[in-house]
């Protein structure tokens, strides 16, 4: 459910028709709800409740300081995976003490700039990483706070570039080595164990995946209790799937995750840390555009709009699709023809939609593509020479502009010509 309705036949968002953002901000630009931000965080927290718990929001889904705050209102911690995901959660009033770091990568100074800000756990993804946080932690003079993300060598149905939970992918460390691991952890003066962290893919639509490799990792702590370790937080991570068009499978509720998380976490007795992304933002997103041109051509109906792969990758990087929909409401009986729906990117692969059954659409109207509040804007570039594109957060009847549209003459204004070049006569017109 979201707040992205038709109302007297013009698309809303909340109480925002969709049309005056047009008019105001131009397109193409991401339009958030706030209202559905705040119900998704609460509808996945409360079915975790009365779980001891922390929910951190995934930051690689949407990093916009603004709607990083609106679910830091709510109690939202933050999943971050780079040293400027950690820069803005702060940015964004995110306690250090409810952020955690992921990711296989982690370099020594994104380590030391987590150790000096305080955050709850470094989820370690290899014995390398180990050692290396080891001597950044005791440079630093106090143990840095450890869960070892295992890969527990599941199939988790999903697409092969968002499944990380195969024993194949470079995440977490090997199943057969985690205890191993924990060993040599225990060892390490700058490394505090805590906790065990998995993470098996995202956009999953079923539920087993997640039960097995749950299991395992109940099982795990088991076993590490067992030896001797004392295991207090338990990350589940993200990956809990959301509905993007009306073929789509459809996901398990989050009450149905919830129970599922519930009987397997319960007799554990630990801080339970998830890290949903997609869920909690990716319906609270459209993406904004106007058609620039209908091409009719090889009998097919393109229509080309001013949105490109640039502004929203998942259709061209994963073959994601999202519904799009006309602002100006349809009538009843329109007929439905099929259109293939492109950008304007000079790319085969800019492209939104295949053969989709479309209303008559002209060139100047405009369009939202659905579900684009998740690795939409986070994910954007300026291929093509095209402008970063605009964020929009809605509040109600409240509109505010929370990230700026910035062409060209931004991107020039910090690409200082090689010297020898001779380049400051031809300084553009209106760049610095
Ligand atoms: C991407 C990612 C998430 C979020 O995944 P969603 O499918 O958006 O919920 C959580 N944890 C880790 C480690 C990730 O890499």
């Amino acid at each position: 459910m979201d707040h992205f309705v038709y109302r007297e036949g013009r698309l809303h968002a909340e109480e925002v028709p969709i049309d005056t953002i047009a008019e105001r901000v131009a397109t193409p630009v991401y339009v958030y709800s706030s209202a559905t931000l705040e119900r998704h965080f609460r509808v996945f927290d409360a079915a975790l409740a009365p779980l001891d718990r922390l929910t951190c929001f995934a930051v690689k889904a949407n990093a916009n300081r603004s709607v990083l705050a609106t679910l830091a209102r709510l109690g939202a911690g933050a999943d971050v995976v780079s040293g400027g995901e950690l820069g803005r959660a702060l940015a964004a009033g995110i306690a250090p003490e409810r952020i955690v770091f992921s990711g296989v990568g982690k370099t020594r100074a994104e380590m030391a700039q987590a150790m000096e800000a305080g955050i709850f756990q470094f989820n370690v993804e290899s014995t390398a990483e180990l050692v290396a946080l080891d001597a950044v932690a005791r440079a630093f003079g106090s143990p840095a706070p450890v869960a070892l993300r295992i890969n527990p060598d599941v199939e988790s149905g999903t697409h092969e570039k968002i499944a990380t939970g195969r024993r194949d992918t470079k995440f977490g460390i090997p199943w057969d080595e985690a205890m191993a691991a924990f060993a040599l952890a225990r060892r390490l003066p700058g490394i505090a164990v805590q906790g065990v962290d998995v993470h098996i893919g995202s956009q999953l639509t079923r539920l087993e995946p997640f039960a097995t490799a749950f299991t395992r990792v109940a099982g795990l702590v088991h076993e590490l209790r067992a030896a001797g370790h004392a295991i207090r937080t338990l990350d589940l991570g993200g990956g809990l799937g959301i509905p993007y068009d009306r073929e789509g499978e459809e996901p398990p509720s989050p009450a149905e995750y919830g129970a599922m998380v519930h009987r397997l976490a319960e007799p554990l007795d630990c801080l339970l840390i998830t890290e949903p992304g997609r869920l909690i933002a990716g319906n609270a997103g459209v993406l904004l555009s106007r058609v620039v041109h209908v091409k009719e051509a090889a009998g097919r109906r393109f229509i080309i709009l001013d949105a490109g792969m640039n502004d929203l990758l998942r259709p061209a990087l994963y073959g994601a699709r999202h519904e799009i929909v006309p602002v100006v409401e349809p009538v009843a009986d329109a007929p439905r023809t099929p259109a293939d729906v492109v950008g304007p990117v000079c790319e085969t692969a800019d492209r939104f939609a295949r053969d989709v059954p479309l209303p008559p659409l002209e060139a100047g109207d405009l369009v939202v593509l659905r579900s684009a509040g998740a690795y939409g804007a986070s994910m954007a570039s300026t291929y093509n020479g095209r402008d970063l594109v605009p964020e929009v957060l809605v509040r109600g009847r409240e509109m505010a502009v929370v990230r700026e549209r910035r062409d060209w003459r931004h991107f020039l204004s910090f690409e200082p010509p090689a010297p020898w070049l001779d380049l400051d006569k031809n300084a553009p017109e209106g760049s610095q």
